[in-house]
């Protein structure tokens, strides 16, 4: 008998088929305008998801980790700065701190949600650890889709006078009690890299805030710090998200509330079908709408679960397999909160992540879902 053909984990292909007819169009659009960097593509692009996110600013940049780094610099945030956050998350979020030139400083995680712990955030604000310099910000990393417990973590920052800066590459279109993440800290930066919730057909990052001056210095230091052409007002980089990109996530965009109702739609398919079995479903935040970007399971046992599932033809995969703090770049120079991040660690060996996208058939799902029905028993 042949083997069943493989459900791949994520598949970004799938979402350019879903909207092929539109995308050419739009692309041909774009080359033919013969601009090709920061013009009206770009511009709409902009004005749309601001107007979808509900912020007066969205920046396009060349990717998620630019964001962060743009947010970061136009913060002054910089050398001489601690900045907070987790080590169970995209290499990306610390890459960005000391791409700016920053201290990170990594916290852990609640293992029920895998967000920060805001209790050890509240802590390191009020009794910073030794040697550091002082902490200027916090980035907040809504994991998977969903939330983190952003009220506390928001009154600990208020408290202390530090910035949170929302992290939402993983989470377009969550909310928490009703407001979409990336309206609630000072800024939000969001990876438009293609498997992501809002992808490009390429690199590209969006960051997104209601404070007009911040906006305007980033807008600036993205492009070599010009305001007018070819003079640096300041010091900047280039991280600017291109014509054709523009194009292709304008269309995209239309298309993300229905891909989010679609991914939760099939996390409830998932629930029903491990409901009664030794792995529970992952939990969801009281108050939180989730987005699952990624749907993940956890099992001491995770190796055996995942060859079971490879074996009926289910592609898994995991995020992420090393904390940032045990990586070789990383290992024994970051500085860790006092938890010591044990919770990241556990995590880091039982987490894996089934198939999610909007674009699975029918007959996938359902394969998927028998699957899990018997997965562990
Ligand atoms: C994808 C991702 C990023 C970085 O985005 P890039 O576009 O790949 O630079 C940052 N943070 C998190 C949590 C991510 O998942």
């Amino acid at each position: 008998m042949d083997p069943l053909p493989m459900i791949p984990q994520a598949n970004p292909g799938a979402g350019y088929q879903a909207q092929k007819a539109e995308i050419d169009a739009a692309v041909a659009r774009a080359l033919a305008s013969g601009w090709y960097i920061l013009g009206k593509e770009g511009e709409a692009f902009e004005q749309e998801f601001a107007a979808w996110l509900g912020t007066t600013r969205a920046i396009g940049c060349a990717n998620g980790t630019d964001a962060l780094a743009l947010i970061l610099r136009g913060m002054g945030v910089g050398e001489g700065s601690t900045v907070a956050t987790v080590s169970h998350t995209a290499v990306a979020t610390v890459a960005a701190i000391e791409m700016a030139g920053a201290t990170p400083l990594l916290l852990d995680i609640d293992p029920d949600s895998y967000t920060m712990d805001p209790d050890e955030l509240a802590a390191v604000l009020e009794d910073p650890p030794p040697g550091l310099p002082p902490v200027r910000a916090a980035i907040a990393v809504h994991l998977y889709g969903q939330a983190c417990d952003l009220g506390p973590m928001l009154e600990a920052c208020n408290r202390a006078g530090v910035a949170l800066i929302e992290d939402c590459a993983q989470a377009h279109g969550a909310t928490l009690h009703g407001r979409k993440l990336g309206t609630l800290g000072s800024a939000a930066a969001f990876s438009l890299y293609p498997t992501k919730n809002l992808g490009a057909l390429g690199d590209g990052g969006v960051l997104a805030t209601d404070d007009f001056e911040l906006a305007d210095r980033i807008a600036a230091i993205r492009q070599y710090g010009w305001r007018e052409r070819y003079i640096s007002a300041m010091v900047g980089v280039n991280s600017r998200l291109d014509e054709v990109q523009a194009a292709i996530l304008r269309v995209k965009l239309t298309a993300l509330d229905a891909g989010n109702a679609k991914r939760r739609e099939i996390a409830s398919r998932y629930d029903a079908a491990l409901a009664g079995g030794p792995i529970a479903p992952p939990e969801r935040r009281p108050g939180a709408e989730h987005v699952f970007h990624q749907y993940v399971l956890r099992s001491p046992d995770r190796a055996a679960m995942m060859a079971a599932l490879k074996a009926q033809g289910i592609g898994t995969g995991i995020h992420y397999p090393a904390p940032v703090h045990l990586q070789p770049a990383y290992r024994d120079r970051i500085a860790l909160g006092p938890a010591g991040c044990a919770e990241t660690a556990r995590a880091a060996e039982e987490v894996f992540s089934l198939p999610m996208y909007p674009e699975l058939t029918e007959e996938q799902i359902e394969r998927i879902c028998a699957a899990l029905a018997t997965l562990g028993r």
